[in-house]
């Protein structure tokens, strides 16, 4: 799956992520590890990797609320044992990544997208619901639905962790 990989690798270092960005600690310390990136058309505009502590404490402080709204978006605009199925018929996975895991638009279309995978201890892609790519537009949907309380965790997080971007411009991550 080298290919599927690659696009999980650092546009910075041009090489798999290795530390935490929140906690700066090898990601190898980590049982998982997840890696977003944000792209606004073909340019990535943010892109980071988290250890399952630090996710674990950000998304422990989105509200009930919110992450009820985030579970039902996932449940009910995401056919997943179709998706699955798709998935599973790709000659190529690589192509999990060619169009949205929601609305079902063309990469090449939309206008942003961010993507998400997991990864176990010996740097391994865990493959089920991740990898996959969500389009702007959908992003832009769960982080509507989020309580304005939550959406100040979100911001919060991307002022702590990176200079430039702003929350507003790179929607909610996928947590
Ligand atoms: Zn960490
Ligand atoms: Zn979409």
């Amino acid at each position: 799956m080298p290919e599927l990989m690659k696009w999980f690798d650092s546009v910075e270092t041009d090489a798999p992520f290795d530390t935490c960005k929140v906690c700066a600690h090898p990601l190898d310390f980590s049982e998982t590890w997840v890696v977003n990136k944000h792209y606004h058309r073909d340019e990535c505009v943010m892109e980071y990797a988290v250890c399952e502590e630090c996710r674990d404490e950000v998304s422990g402080k989105f509200s009930e609320d919110s992450k009820a709204a985030i579970r039902s978006f996932l449940e009910s605009e995401i056919d997943w044992e179709q998706r699955m199925l798709d998935w599973m018929a790709l000659d190529n996975p690589t192509e999990r990544l060619d169009s949205c895991v929601a609305c079902r638009i063309p990469r090449f279309l939309a206008e942003g997208f961010a993507i998400s995978a997991q990864f176990r201890q010996d740097g391994g892609l865990i493959e089920g619901a991740l990898p996959l790519l969500m389009c702007s537009d959908c992003v832009a949907r769960i982080t509507a639905s989020l309580s304005p309380q939550s959406r100040e965790v979100w911001k919060d997080f991307v002022a702590r962790n990176f200079e430039g971007p702003d929350a507003e411009d790179t929607g909610f991550g996928i947590f």
